[in-house]
């Protein structure tokens, strides 16, 4: 009985010491919601402050405006105007301004109109904004041009007010130690606290991100496939070449991080469009490169040999550069002495010729349908280099297929950066050797420049 009583007693004790407890750890759980609320409450204050301090530079008055954005491959070029106004402009630049005040700029280029300053950031279409480069923050987009009157130098920032055909885009960075970005491309407006005026701005908001499932960083196309044989020399095929070397070199972009998809992984046919079309594939998986591997062949055989990167018109051309440099120095190569759309060695710019725009236009009579308005002999000439890179390289379809008359990312101004790989000639002996024994060096020479131009 006692020894009962005495149990209870304890029992009772602990029972109201675990309340106590539990109550306290209750309360300390609660304040501690609290202080976090009214941190992130002054934290969105904060922010909200430091935003009115940067437009508060900002002119309201007037504004310029964007007349497109386009993404190719990871660079952001943005072409725009504005009114011309004032006198003696020396510069216009494009700058970015973080939350902490820290600013990048851009210089741009500048064509003066009698009423209009147009600008861009590079004729070239893989140049601009280096969207791999840019920290996680939140930026404005400005205009700043800077003007020279009696000695003194004057600055004025303008918003940026969108007055192209697309909206707002998202972009993810490269996988970088198995980390991405996710970078939101904003069109946002605000109220000025002073003349309660609404203006349009620019925004670029870059927070770390898991990659989506379907979203990936390179897409390896290997050319040809089932009923598309290609080039064959000697028993040797080139679509069983490409097979292998594709695969391949998917496994050792693999191996340094990279996502990588296939257009293929065995030998079967490819279609051109529809939801795993070659060209199509790279638009569907946000691809910041797209490279196709291909095998050359001449009339007549050992009469060529060679490696020929092809890229589209409109480009800085030093990442196809490196490409063919690597390929020659790591399999002991040579570049292609084929001197036709060649623009460096080893580097080619194929464009349409007057005859083949002429071609397209009554092939597209023929079928029945309107031919893109734009083709013309500025127009890349390759598939894979002119389909997969939406507006940017006047993605149109050739025509010559029926049930191809359209591709239905042509319209697209974010696309991956291509480049076709003719990686030697089949019917060379010296190239074949050199693809049957040197796969490995071959294979290196492509991952070195990839991974040096992300660098
Ligand atoms: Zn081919």
């Amino acid at each position: 009985m006692i020894n009962f009583k005495l149990k209870k007693g304890v029992l009772l004790k602990s029972l109201v010491t675990f309340c106590i407890m539990a109550i306290m750890l209750g309360l300390a759980i609660f304040y501690r919601y609290i202080l976090d609320r009214n941190e992130a409450k002054s934290r969105a204050q904060q922010e909200i402050e430091k935003e009115e301090k940067i437009f508060e530079e900002v002119e309201t008055t007037e504004c310029a405006y964007v007349k497109l954005y386009t993404i190719y491959g990871n660079h952001l070029n943005i072409k725009g105007y504005l009114k011309n106004e004032q006198q003696d402009i020396d510069k216009i630049k494009l700058v970015l301004v973080d939350l902490d005040f820290n600013s990048i700029e851009y210089e741009l280029n500048i064509k003066e109109k009698e009423d209009k300053i147009n600008f861009s950031m590079s004729d070239n279409i893989n140049e601009g904004i280096d969207l791999e480069k840019i920290q996680e923050g939140k930026y404005f987009v400005f205009i700043q041009t800077i003007s020279n009157s009696q000695d003194k130098e004057i600055k004025r920032l303008y918003n940026l007010k969108n007055n192209s055909d697309y909206t707002g885009n998202e972009y993810y960075t490269l996988t970088k130690n198995g980390m991405n970005n996710k970078i939101e491309i904003k069109f946002k407006e605000r109220e000025d606290s002073k003349d309660e005026k609404k203006y349009e701005y620019m925004f670029l908001n870059v927070e770390a991100s898991t990659l989506p499932s379907k979203v990936y960083d390179i897409v390896i196309d290997a050319g040809h496939g089932g009923k598309s044989p290609g080039a064959a020399y000697n028993g040797f095929v080139e679509k069983d070449i490409t097979l292998e070397y594709a695969l391949q070199l998917k496994q050792k972009l693999k191996e340094k991080g990279y996502k990588v998809k296939l257009t293929r992984d065995k030998d079967e046919y490819v279609e051109s469009y529809g939801n795993t079309g070659r060209a199509v594939m790279p638009y569907r998986t946000k691809a910041k490169l797209v490279l196709s591997i291909h095998l050359n062949s001449s009339a007549s055989e050992n009469a060529e040999g060679g490696v020929e990167v092809y890229t589209p018109n409109h480009m800085n051309l030093t990442f196809a550069k490196s490409f063919a440099d690597n390929i020659v120095k790591y399999t002991d190569g040579r570049y292609s002495v084929n001197s036709y759309a060649k623009a460096l060695d080893g580097v080619y710019v194929r464009t349409y010729t007057q005859a083949e725009v002429d071609e397209a236009i009554e092939y597209a009579h023929e079928l029945n349908y309107m031919p893109y308005e734009n083709l013309s002999t500025d127009t890349p000439y390759l598939f894979m280099v002119r389909e997969t890179g939406g507006i940017m390289t006047k993605a149109y379809i050739d025509g010559r297929n029926k049930e191809e008359l359209n591709n239905p990312y042509r319209n697209s101004n974010i696309a991956a950066e291509s480049y076709l790989l003719e990686l030697g000639f089949i019917n060379s002996k010296f190239d074949l050797n050199n693809l049957l024994q040197k796969k490995e060096n071959y294979i290196n020479a492509i991952v070195d420049s990839i991974i040096n131009n992300y660098k």
